[in-house]
């Protein structure tokens, strides 16, 4: 009888039936646990139930990573292109929107089908409602022991962890993969959350919630700016939200872990050229002067807005522009193009869509096995890898879990069997 590789993979995520599917194409025997009933949940819930799966427009500059050189060769070995041919291999069409990647029919359900299908096709065995919460691995014999929580032991040649994070899931979760990793010797890099809103203390933040606007939003920490971006920002009762504030929210996670001062500058008018502004500003008062100053601003920016600039200037909203002057006016047009947001705090985990921080980078190689223990692999946002919003994400799920499952399989054939 052909002596099969016997591997485990634990964790039925996008990470982890990549690395499944792949291994059994190479031709092992691959056990599949997953603590849920079903497979693939947060599939589902990824780009609002469409599930961006990937980018064209893709570069280094979307990742945080330790070893940036490390990654960009594993997504040498499956990139972009791979991940496409992957999925239409097993049947999804996938589409190109403005570069952002998604199922042909905009269902997340159809990438965790065909995912399914496959898993099938390969024969690869998965037990559900199986919470691995043990792994020991004994020394010169090739062999991993896993138990459940069911108290249930399983012997395998090698292992891929690919649990996951506790990003989106209830207080607590999503941490036992760490624990798995830490039962090895690895090291685990504090988690935090990732793509996730800000909270602010501002008293006028109340006032402006419900705003949807395009902004250029610069990060500062401890008054210097260390990042900024484009995009739809979004007002909440709490604080800000939005792609562009998801961008930088890792940054901020870390920067108030360590005690440092955080706030934002807001520009109202991102599209607007300097020289342009001036003029339009001061050709609008010039016209306008008979008005209020309420009445100046309408037309401009989202009334809320304008309402928050003239209490900061401690203007009333009926009082005649040509009596305020245009020198007040125009302080207050500056201050549109740079408000001042404090950020007092990140939403909770809970609320995140990835987490930063995870198992070190720097203890695996290449193909993502472990440094520590020979057979062990890791893949996945469990790993010390995060990507930008965008697809980015499951990307890293994609090809990290194709490198696994690929290097997992291509060892030597169980002897004791
Ligand atoms: C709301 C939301 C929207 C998102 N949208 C996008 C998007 O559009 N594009 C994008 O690129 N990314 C998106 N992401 C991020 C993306 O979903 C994740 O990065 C990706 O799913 C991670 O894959 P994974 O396999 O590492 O982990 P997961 O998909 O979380 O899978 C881990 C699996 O392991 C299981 N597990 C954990 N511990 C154990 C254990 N001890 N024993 C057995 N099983 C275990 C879990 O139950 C889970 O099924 C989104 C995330 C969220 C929450």
């Amino acid at each position: 009888m052909e002596n099969k590789m016997k591997i485990a993979v634990i964790g039925a995520g996008a990470s982890g039936m990549t690395a499944a599917i792949t291994a059994a194409k190479q031709g092992a025997e691959v056990t599949l646990f997953e603590k849920n009933e079903r497979v693939g949940k947060k599939i589902l819930a990824t780009g609002n139930g469409k599930c961006n799966l990937g980018n064209l427009e893709f570069s280094m500059d979307q990742y945080y990573c330790e070893d940036k050189d490390k990654l960009q060769k594993m997504f040498g070995i499956f990139s972009t292109w791979d991940a496409v041919a992957f999925f239409e291999n097993m049947g999804l069409m996938v589409k190109d929107k403005n570069g952002y990647l998604y199922p042909y029919s905009e269902q997340a359900s159809s990438v965790l089908d065909v995912l399914r299908m496959e898993l099938d096709r390969e024969k690869v065995k998965l037990i559900a409602e199986a919470e691995i919460v043990s792994l020991k691995h004994e020394d010169g014999e090739n062999l991993f022991v896993l138990k459940d929580a069911k108290g249930n032991s399983y012997f395998f040649e090698k292992v891929i962890i690919a649990c996951g994070s506790p990003a989106s899931l209830k207080k607590g979760d999503g941490m036992t993969g760490y624990a798995l990793a830490k039962m090895l010797g690895h090291k685990v890099k504090d988690v935090v959350p990732g793509l996730v809103q800000l909270k602010s203390d501002e008293t006028f933040i109340k006032a402006l919630s419900g705003v949807r606007c395009q902004a250029g939003i610069s990060l500062l920490v401890n008054g210097e700016k260390v990042d900024d971006e484009k995009g739809e920002l979004q007002f909440t009762d709490y604080g800000i939200s939005g792609i562009p504030v998801f961008q930088f929210s890792r940054q901020v996670s870390y920067a108030m872990k360590e005690g440092k001062d955080v706030s934002v500058l807001v520009d109202f008018y991102p599209d607007q050229d300097d020289k342009a502004f001036t003029y339009m500003s001061r050709l609008r008062y010039d016209v306008l002067l008979d008005k209020t100053v309420e009445n100046y601003l309408t037309g401009t920016l989202n009334k809320k807005i304008n309402m928050v600039l003239l209490k900061q200037a401690g203007l009333k909203p009926d009082m005649k522009a040509q009596e305020v002057g245009y020198k007040t006016i125009w302080e207050i047009m500056k201050k549109s193009r740079a408000f001042p947001i404090h950020i007092s705090g990140v939403n909770a985990m809970e609320n995140a869509q990835v987490c930063a921080g995870g198992v070190d980078f720097g203890q695996m190689n290449q193909e993502l096995e472990s440094e520590i223990v020979k057979g062990l692999y890791f893949a996945g946002e469990m790993v010390d890898v995060d990507g930008k919003c965008g697809g980015y994400n499951l990307q890293w799920a994609w090809s990290s879990g194709y490198i696994a499952g690929r290097n997992a399989a291509g060892g030597s054939t169980f002897e004791g069997d």
